[in-house]
This record gives C-alpha cells, sequence and structure tokens, in this order.
C-alpha cells in the first residue's frame, strides 16, 4: 500500500489521477491524504470523483472515501477490462482529464475500448479536445497504439454538456526519441464562440495578431459553434511541426476581457516558438506515465513544470522507474527515462 500526502508537489487533481492509473497498471493499492492539499478549496471536486469512478469501473477497483469535498481515499485495484464505456461528469468538468485518468491502462489492454465521455472540452485549467486530438494523441500513438479522438459537442464552464468519443486499439508501447520538431507546416489562431457576440472573437484575434505579427492573415479564424453549446469561449493558438503540434489555449470567462485572454495566449505561443523544444509546458507532464510504460524514450521540453516534477515522482514510486531532467547548452531541457 502506498500513502501519498497530497499536498505535495503540484498538490493538485492531478496527482489524483496519475495515482489511479499507476494503481490500476501495477497493481498496486493506494491511500490519498489531503487531496489537493496545495488548492484553496482542498478536497475532491465533482469531475476528480468521475475521473475516479471511471478508473474503479474500468480497473474492477474499490475506492472508499469517494464523495465531492473528501480529502482521503483509498483505492485497491481489481483487472482492467477495455469495452465500451461511457462517463458524464456531470459539470464542465473537464472530459480531458476523465481521458487523462483511463488512457494508458486501456491503451496497454488486451483488446480494444470504445470511450463516450461528457462534461467540459473547452474549460480552464485542462486539456481542451483540440489539445488532446492534434497534440497528445499523435504522441501516444507514435509509442504504438492507435488512439482516436471525436468531438460530438463542445462543452464550456459552467455548463458543460460537451461530448468526446474515443477509440483505443491497445499495442505494446515503445520507447520514441521526441527531440526535433521538425519544419513547421502551418499555423492558425482560432476564436471559438457559442451564444456570445462574435465580436469577443474578433478582437481576441486582432490581439493575437499583434503578437504574432508574421503569421499570414488567413490563418486567424473566428468559428462560431451553435448557441445551444454556449455560452462560451474559447482561443486556440496552434502551430503545426513536422513531428509535434503545439496549442496553445484561453478560455473566455466573465471579467476576462478577451484582449488579455489573446495576449497570454500568443505570447505564450511567441515563447513555444523561441524555444525550439518539442514538448510545451502542458504536454510534458502528459507524456511520463506513456513513456514510463514505454521503459524508455526521450524528450525536450520549455522549462519543467512543476506538474511535470510531481509526475515524475509518482511514476518513481510506483513503479521505481525514473526520469533524468537535464539543461542543454541550446536552452531547452531533456527528460529522458533512466529505468
Ligand atoms: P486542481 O483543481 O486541483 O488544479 P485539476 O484536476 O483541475 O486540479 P491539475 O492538477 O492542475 O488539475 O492538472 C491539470 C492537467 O491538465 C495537467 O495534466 C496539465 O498538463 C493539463 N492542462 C492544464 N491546462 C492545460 C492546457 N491549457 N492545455 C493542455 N493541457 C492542460
Amino acid at each position: 500500500m502506498i500513502i501519498i500526502d497530497g499536498s505535495e508537489g503540484e498538490g493538485g487533481g492531478q496527482v489524483l489521477r496519475y495515482a489511479c492509473a499507476l494503481a490500476l497498471l501495477t497493481d498496486t493499492p493506494f491511500t490519498i491524504e489531503n487531496i489537493r492539499g496545495g488548492r484553496e478549496k482542498p478536497g475532491l471536486m465533482r469531475q476528480h470523483v468521475t475521473a475516479i469512478e471511471a478508473a474503479c469501473v474500468i480497473g474492477g477497483a474499490e475506492c472508499s472515501g469517494l464523495a465531492v469535498g473528501s480529502n482521503s481515499i483509498s483505492f485497491r485495484p481489481g483487472r482492467v477490462t477495455p469495452g465500451d464505456y461511457h462517463f458524464a461528469v456531470g459539470t464542465a468538468g473537464s472530459t480531458g482529464l476523465v481521458l487523462q485518468t483511463i488512457l494508458v491502462p486501456l491503451m496497454t489492454a488486451d483488446a480494444p475500448s470504445r470511450l463516450v465521455i461528457e462534461g467540459g472540452t473547452h474549460a480552464m485549467a485542462a486539456p481542451p479536445f483540440d489539445f488532446i486530438e492534434r497534440t497528445l494523441l499523435p504522441v501516444i500513438n507514435r509509442m504504438g497504439p492507435t488512439v482516436s479522438a471525436r468531438l460530438v459537442r463542445h462543452g464550456f464552464f459552467p455548463r458543460g454538456g460537451g461530448r468526446i468519443e474515443v477509440d483505443i486499439v491497445p499495442a505494446p508501447l515503445r520507447p520514441v526519441e521526441c527531440i526535433e520538431r521538425g519544419a513547421r507546416r502551418g499555423v492558425s489562431v482560432t476564436a471559438i464562440v457559442a451564444g456570445i457576440p462574435v465580436d469577443v472573437a474578433e478582437r481576441e484575434l486582432r490581439t493575437a495578431r499583434k503578437t504574432l505579427p508574421e503569421w499570414p492573415e488567413g490563418a486567424f479564424v473566428t468559428r462560431q459553434v451553435p448557441a445551444e453549446q454556449g455560452p462560451g469561449n474559447a482561443l486556440l493558438v496552434e502551430a503545426e511541426f513536422e513531428h509535434v503540434t503545439e496549442i496553445i489555449s484561453g478560455f473566455g470567462k466573465l471579467g476576462l476581457p478577451a484582449e488579455r485572454l489573446a495576449q497570454t495566449a500568443a505570447k505564450r505561443m511567441a515563447g513555444y516558438l523561441a524555444s525550439d523544444a518539442f514538448a510545451g509546458p502542458y504536454l510534458q507532464d502528459q507524456m511520463l506515465l506513456p513513456m514510463a510504460f514505454a521503459r524508455g524514450g526521450a524528450f525536450t521540453t520549455v522549462k519543467p513544470s512543476e506538474h511535470m516534477r510531481t509526475a515524475a515522482s509518482l511514476i518513481e514510486r510506483f513503479t521505481g522507474t525514473r526520469f533524468r531532467v537535464s539543461d542543454r547548452d541550446d536552452g531547452r531541457h531533456l527528460v529522458e527515462v533512466i529505468a
């Protein structure tokens, strides 16, 4: 039984999700205390409960203490059973983060799975659908499995109601070297609006253009999705390279000026472009789990995040697999699995 202090490291929901995945992958029970102890409102939120429930369902696991607000759970894994599953967060809690909990166990299972997940698809502090589809899954697929995702309906904060579908064909994971991005193939900035004035999108695009002046005019597009999927607004700043696609996102919320949102996202993209690294600030932590079970591989990244360091130490506790993070002369950081 592994005992985890949920306030350590990054101290948020990611610790829980990766712990459930690791428990299923290694058949190791764990107890976590001080859940989300690093957050203003600690304890489980609805989206974390759904993610853990999903892990219980696909993994025949038993979990005590599982309720909104709970500060401690004990999780005892069973056998991972691939199949057709449907999970609904019930709020705008992230569909992508439910997927993050169960993806690696299902993609190393002995048969395919099909998932329907309902909740938020474009909400704060979580990977938007586009990031999952075009940033994360291509890297996963290079490791062997075939995972594809479809966005059926957008879900924004606070209403949620989005829907994604994911098909997973497992395969043994093989190590990949993700060092260079390769040549740039295309760029785009997409302002999505649902049920809010299109003027918001136009202001975001105008602001993003000022920060990314060399990007072609045609790269800046507004996408209106049916009002019944809103209200909501998301900005996706995307750069596609030969070997990786980076998507930096911003999500509209009351009180946050469209200009500020767009400037932050565009500046982050400018920073990523200047770095020459393969992984941006969010892909890095999401690559560690599959890489640990591929038992090898390496990637370059922008500055290592606290999320990545926390994921690395959790993986080491469950598997003994370690990561070396080193600074390179070219300013990039190299992350290697040292089994
Ligand atoms: P908490 O409310 O405790 O912060 P949480 O469950 O919402 O918890 P975190 O622990 O912060 O989440 O983990 C968020 C996860 O989502 C991380 O894996 C991070 O890489 C990913 N993520 C967050 N924002 C983005 C983004 N804009 N694009 C891609 N991935 C993101």
